[in-house]
């Protein structure tokens, strides 16, 4: 990629466009700590600009549209970003500082959701309801309107196109607003979504920090807000939408754990702790960063995981190490901050626990993969959301203790068990307060069409899978009496 050549303007309205204050930031290479683009810092005017340019297109078209026409448009979508996959893939690496081979499978993720809300743009179906003779009733599931789509820099591509796909299926338009970490793979998209068909103003994009997400989130032009990020931003927003009362969706993130039992197969629980380290650096709101061990697997499972850590490599996203850097400075010091604590509450670093003493990587945000043993039930580090590659594991003696324990925390996103004993999972898994459990494979091909969000402070609302609809669209009864 030709960092030089990364366009930083925004996108609204069809057009690429700087700010209308002329403010800027830098994008900065989480790897060497560069700037590689100049990107506009959007304001209150351009949201302005953005918010007016989605209602006019959804006004003059877009929700009218025969479905079937948006269906066209997404699978082309769909079919662009599978084409241009390793531009975007270059792009997200960059940005965000992951591992090349990672981005690529953002990007087919991205494409999956387009193709699996394409799919059902044309069947989004209301329902007929009986009142007996002389009438007729029936439902119809309408668009929204504008939905603002404001988007953390973890998986900026990924995330965004979980939230756009399923607004524009149903015939709504969106604002959308990357983080100033890492987004601007989330501007191309918007183009290439012009390329597609989408007509001008149905995807717009304001580039900026935390002022210009608090300008949409309280814009009365909006009718529906998505938002993925930090509990307290997501508590800011809706307070933001209660002024205008607009419904919002959240996924705030968690704190899963991974509970292990000691007849799981071990070795397959290990590779997969071992993967959500590299994964991104941890920064995932799904990463089971919480191991639970019971007490007579503690041992053999430490020693199985910790082999696995200390053959990580780590280098910058680009050249296709194991593990990238963690997306900022400022995310760094936060994780840092964590591990700085550790040995005061009592828990060891089994390998890793602070930052990367390579001097190759010194000028970048890297991290070493960690694993930290003893940490205690209530303490901060098992309870707070890191967001590094950190992994903490406690111990249990029993099922009842398990789930106390992984039901302990305000967070309820995901859930991992690994047992042989399926008796035992289910038992965990119906007393377990999360939006989902996975048992025995943490992922699985096909995760689209499962509904994913959070119990507790994890959020609400659900993304992916058809119970996506239920956030993009609003239920219009028609009552007829023909007698
Ligand atoms: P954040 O929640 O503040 O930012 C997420 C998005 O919200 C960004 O686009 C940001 O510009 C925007 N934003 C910030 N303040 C806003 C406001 N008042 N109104 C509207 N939009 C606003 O996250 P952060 O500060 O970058 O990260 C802090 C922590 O949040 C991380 O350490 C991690 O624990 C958590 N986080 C979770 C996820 C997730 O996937 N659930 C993603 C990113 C961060």
């Amino acid at each position: 990629m030709q960092t030089k050549t990364v366009d930083g303007r925004m996108f609204i309205a069809g057009q690429r466009t700087w700010s209308r204050s002329a403010a800027t930031f830098e994008a900065i290479d989480p790897a060497t700590a560069e700037g590689f683009a100049t990107v506009a810092s959007g304001d209150k005017s351009d949201v302005d600009a953005a918010i007016a340019a989605a209602r006019a297109a959804f006004e003059g078209g877009w929700a009218g549209l025969p479905p079937v026409r948006r269906v066209r448009i997404l699978n082309q979508l769909a079919g662009l970003l599978r084409e241009r996959r390793a531009e975007f893939a270059a792009l997200e690496s960059l940005d965000v500082g992951k591992p090349l081979r990672q981005a690529e499978d953002d990007v087919s993720a991205a494409a999956g959701y387009f193709e699996f809300f394409a799919g059902v743009a044309d069947k989004v179906f209301g329902s007929s309801i009986p009142l007996g003779k002389g009438f007729v009733d029936f439902t119809l599931r309408e668009p929204l309107g504008v939905s603002a789509q404001i988007v953390p820099w973890n998986y900026p591509l990924r995330l965004a196109s979980r939230g756009l796909a399923p607004a524009l299926a149903c015939g709504n338009t969106v604002v959308a607003k990357p983080a100033a970490e890492a987004g601007l793979s989330i501007v191309r998209l918007a183009e290439l979504a012009g390329e597609a068909g989408c007509p001008l103003g149905v995807f717009n994009v304001v580039t900026g920090g935390r002022d210009t997400g608090a300008a949409i989130a309280a814009h009365p032009g909006i009718n529906h807000i998505t938002f993925t990020g930090s509990v307290p931003t997501g508590i800011a927003i809706m307070k933001a939408a209660a002024d205008n009362v607009v419904p919002v969706t959240l996924e705030l993130g968690g704190k899963s754990p991974n509970i292990i039992f000691a007849d799981a197969d071990l070795e397959r629980a290990a590779a997969s702790s071992a993967t959500t380290l590299m994964q991104n650096s941890a920064q995932t709101c799904t990463a089971p960063t919480r191991l639970l061990l019971e007490r007579s697997a503690h041992d053999r499972f430490v020693d199985l995981l910790a082999q696995r850590i200390r053959t990580i490599k780590m280098g910058r996203g680009l050249d296709n190490p194991d593990m990238g850097p963690v997306v900022s400075e400022r995310q760094m010091n936060r994780v840092l901050g964590y591990l700085n604590a550790a040995a005061r509450d009592g828990a060891t670093a089994v390998t890793g626990g602070g930052r990367s003493t390579s001097r190759e990587l010194a000028n970048g945000y890297f991290i070493e993969p960690t694993l930290l043993d003893h940490v205690a039930r209530g303490s901060v580090l098992e309870q707070e959301e890191i967001f590094g590659p950190v992994l903490t594991v406690t111990t249990f003696e029993s099922v009842d203790e398990a789930i106390a324990i992984a039901n302990g925390t305000p967070y309820g996103l995901v859930t991992g068990i690994w047992t042989r004993d399926l008796t035992k999972a289910l038992m965990a898994a119906t007393a377990i307060k999360s939006g989902q459990v996975r048992i025995n494979a943490y992922s699985v091909e096909g995760s689209i069409g499962l509904p994913f969000g959070g119990y507790k402070r994890s959020g609400f609302g659900r993304e992916q899978g058809v119970e996506a609809l239920a956030n993009y669209t609003q239920i219009k009864n028609v009552m007829i009496n023909f007698g």
